[in-house]
């Protein structure tokens, strides 16, 4: 907690100004004027910090403003949340303050709740928008250096001498000299990776040298993750870049085509690294979540873009009452066939499929979203196989459409004709609609973490 130098009450940082603001008398302070004297025994900056944390899953978050009464935890809903302990925190070196307040992550999340018709309206309502928390995810952020010599691989095209076939193998070896900085990973094992992937990027342009004011009236989560953990990627991410870079370069280019080789790509090139630092960022997410049963929903929104991550679970209920209001008007289109023309059921049930397609596409538009961050293996491959399906389906309804529309330019005799393709397309319906709720419930809610601390120790 800060204290207003002009009249006492306690300081908040502000968004809009991006200052601490005293709520009682108006005034601004920048928040590096409150920033802790550095501590003697060691080089080290501290800040106090209290902790607040959940006995049910053993999550932990940290505030600056002991006033702050916090009624459930973020992660499991759990509501016996002790908060009764100081602690002795060590600077982060970067913040990125919030750049949207609390009403443009609402606004944010509306906008995304709207588009998930099948969502049950509590998603929706006031109340549960209105818990969002502000929280300071830590993450990892590592700095490299590339230098020294860099190799490439190289080979010429096979040809065939005597009975052998002949490829000759060539390194092309150049100096680098390159640093880089901006790779982050979260660092919080609470804070569900898949999540924090999906809201990246963040810009990190715009971090600045860290101090606590800027944390007064929101949450810091835990850096509980070892540093270390994430060095390899680190390396990876940054050895792609250059490998990527070399391939393109035009004295690389140009020595290939002077030899008459090809670079074997970039499993070929390979590039002096070190990790020459690893600093703690912390990030800026709205963050809300809710329980149902046994199974968790979470929603955030990130404090600096506004992208929206959020888990929409589907409504049995509506989905059964969308599922009855379509299968009515397919018995009504086969009603129909009795006393209509044949011609016209085909186009009511054109109508439908062309309305199941364009719902479905949209579903797996929201859903694919979710996994358009940064990401690992897991969650881009789970992206490819939904716009996949979305592919699919759109293939598989144009050629239903163009075979209805032959056959209603033929005009055949039998209107066993004219029935086998509303089946056939109502069957494709019924498909896309199960396809669609398995995939929105698989996504939707997750299992309440449990992160148990080993033994009492109380300063991990
Ligand atoms: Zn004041
Ligand atoms: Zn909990």
């Amino acid at each position: 907690m800060i204290a207003c130098p002009g009249c006492g009450a306690n300081l908040r940082f502000d968004i809009a100004e991006q200052q601490m603001k005293c709520d009682y008398c108006g005034n601004l302070y920048d928040p590096y004027e409150f920033d802790s004297i550095q501590d003697d025994a060691s080089s080290e900056k501290l800040f106090d910090a209290w902790v607040y944390s959940c006995p049910s899953c053993g999550a932990e978050l940290l505030t600056t403003d002991s006033t702050d009464a916090t009624a459930f935890c973020q992660y499991c809903g759990g509501t016996s949340i002790l908060f009764d302990r100081l602690r002795r925190v060590k600077y982060p070196t970067w913040i990125i303050p919030f750049q949207l307040d609390k009403e443009d992550c609402k606004r944010a999340y509306r906008k995304a709740a709207r588009r998930a018709i099948f969502t049950p309206s509590r998603y929706k309502k006031e109340e549960y928008i209105e818990s969002f928390r502000g929280i300071y995810m830590p993450y990892w952020n590592y700095t490299v250096d590339q230098k020294g010599t860099a190799r490439v691989e190289a080979e010429s095209s096979t040809s065939r001498e005597g009975d052998y076939l002949v490829t000759e193998q060539y390194i092309i070896a150049g100096d680098l000299d390159i640093s880089y900085d901006g790779f982050t990973h979260d660092a919080s094992r609470a804070f569900d990776d898949e999540i924090s992937e999906c809201l990246a990027p963040f810009d990190s342009e715009k971090r600045q040298p860290f101090t606590p004011g800027i944390l007064s009236g929101f949450y810091v989560d835990v850096a509980d993750e070892p540093s270390r953990k994430y060095l390899e990627d680190a390396k990876a991410y940054y050895e792609n870049l250059t490998a990527q870079k070399l391939l393109k370069n035009s004295e690389v280019v140009q020595a290939a085509k002077e030899q008459r080789i090809h670079t074997t790509g970039v499993k070929g090139v390979s590039i002096p690294a070190k990790i020459t630092g690893i600093q703690q960022v912390l990030y800026p997410v709205w963050f809300l979540c809710y329980r149902e049963g046994d199974r968790m929903t979470y929603a955030s929104v990130n404090g600096q873009t506004g992208k929206v991550v959020a888990d929409f679970p589907i409504s049995k209920k509506r989905f059964l009452l969308a599922a009855l209001i379509a299968s009515a008007l397919v018995f009504l289109a086969m009603n129909f066939f009795l006393t209509l023309k044949p011609e016209w059921s085909l186009l009511v049930t054109n109508l439908l499929m062309v309305f199941g397609v364009w719902m479905s596409r949209k579903q797996m538009t929201v859903l694919s979203e979710r996994y358009s961050g940064r990401g690992s293996g897991k969650s881009s491959s789970r992206r490819a196989s939904l716009l996949r399906v979305k592919r699919s389906a759109a293939v598989m309804a144009v050629m239903l459409l163009l075979l209805s529309g032959v056959i209603l330019m033929v005009d055949p005799v039998y209107n066993a004709v004219f029935y086998g393709i509303c089946m056939l397309e109502a069957l494709f319906l019924f498909l896309l609609i199960a396809r669609a709720f398995r995939a929105q419930m698989e996504l939707a809610t997750r299992r309440p973490p449990q992160f148990n601390k080993k033994g009492g120790r109380d300063d991990a």
